[in-house]
């Protein structure tokens, strides 16, 4: 292994950048940002640092000039860590049997020493189209980054590698996550005299078979057989309510999480199912709330025939498939640019006490960085 990615990987994993929807878990990414900034300027690209909230920023460093470009792409956030689990210090890379172990180094700090490792092979070459490094903030737990991104329309690329945890197996395609919760409000009572109450629960009953049809219909509806499970999913999570059973249930709440199909909108299924329980507070003389848990992660995909796609299976020698985690793909999705998402953690790993990455899968990753640079940028396959 290259000494300057051991190093690189150190920092970047000694600085602390937990992102969370928790505020007292939550941290900024500046530290991280910069440092990336400096080995990157030093290496000979342009750095611009957006600002996304307080302490929290994207990196985008340009090599070269002109329209279009690859990109390669990350987030610098990780998920907060259970330190008592973890064998190791979780800020101090620790190798062990040919694994390197600390926080977010495969989700996802590991794909920028690599990126940088394989466009310095490129510092003093021209290039016909640009080389885009993105480090963003906030991928664990808003996809803030990403979406000022989108805002921004920034960067303005041709195709987007985006170094998630994928175990070297190149993908274009991932569903989407919507988590949802409905609480009705009803009155309690006395049981023995329904009269005296509007029950809860039984109004969240009905609001779970309509869901279970609507979950039927969308089966129906889509299908897409690049997934192993083809169908979009919906599943009744977890329920929580009332108090005794000799209580006439006066309030209730449901959590239910739904994963679409690409090609599948969030807000239209949002509004499909908002209609189908429009008619419970009049039937049950309860109050209804229907709303998201957070905004959700659209669906993504690039079509097998793009020739990112192409490029990427006849580098690795694997068919790109699909995930059953959410990234920043659909937003770069919406910035026009093809993208493939590949990197050398693996996602098992990911999100875990005792995070590692293959030794082993380092070198593969950099090799077929170097070649998508130099058929994209130094060959200019990737201009506008
Ligand atoms: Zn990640």
């Amino acid at each position: 292994m290259d000494k300057t990615f051991f190093q690189q990987l150190s920092q970047l994993v000694a600085l602390p950048s937990v992102s969370c929807t928790d505020p007292t878990l939550d941290q900024g990414n500046l530290p991280v940002v910069s440092l990336l900034a400096e080995w990157l300027e030093a290496a000979g690209f342009r750095c611009e640092i957006m600002h996304v909230a307080p302490g929290k920023a994207n990196l985008i460093a340009t090599l070269g000039y002109g329209e279009g470009g690859l990109v390669l792409a990350g987030h610098t956030d990780t998920v907060p860590f259970d330190r008592q689990l973890w064998k190791s210090d979780p800020f101090t890379v620790t190798e062990r049997f040919g694994k390197l172990y600390g926080l977010g180094i495969a989700d996802m700090k590991g794909f920028f020493p690599a990126a940088i490792n394989a466009a310095r092979a490129y510092s003093k070459t021209p290039l016909k189209a640009p080389l885009i490094i993105i480090a963003t903030c906030d991928e664990e737990s808003s996809m803030a980054g990403a979406k000022a991104l989108v805002e921004g329309r920034r960067p303005n690329g041709r195709f987007a590698v985006i170094g998630e945890p994928t175990s070297l197996k190149p993908v274009r395609l991932h569903k989407g996550v919507m988590m949802e919760r409905v609480r009705i409000t009803g009155n309690s009572g006395h049981s023995s005299d329904p009269s005296l109450g509007n029950n809860a629960l039984d109004a969240m009953t009905v609001v779970m078979q309509r869901l279970m049809a609507f979950r039927a219909e969308l089966a129906k509806q889509y299908r897409n057989p690049a997934f192993s499970i083809p169908s979009p999913t919906l599943n009744l999570g977890c329920i929580h309510g009332g108090d005794n059973p000799n209580r006439i249930c006066g309030q209730c709440e449901m959590q239910f999480d739904l994963r679409p199909l690409p090609g599948m909108d969030t807000d239209d299924l949002r509004q499909r199912i908002r209609e189908r329980i429009r008619d419970i507070p009049a039937q049950f003389g309860v109050t209804v709330l229907y709303e998201p848990i957070f905004e959700g992660t659209p669906a993504a995909e690039t079509p097998a025939d793009s020739p990112l796609v192409q490029m990427v299976e006849k580098l690795t020698q694997s068919e790109a498939g699909s995930v059953a985690f959410g990234t920043e793909a659909p937003y770069f999705r919406q910035l026009g640019m093809d993208t493939v998402i590949l990197g050398a953690g693996s996602i098992e790993t990911a999100h875990q006490p005792n995070e590692y990455l293959d030794i082993k899968n380092i070198s593969p990753l950099l090799l077929w960085l170097k070649q998508l640079i130099h058929h994209y940028c130094v060959q200019g396959h990737a201009a506008l």
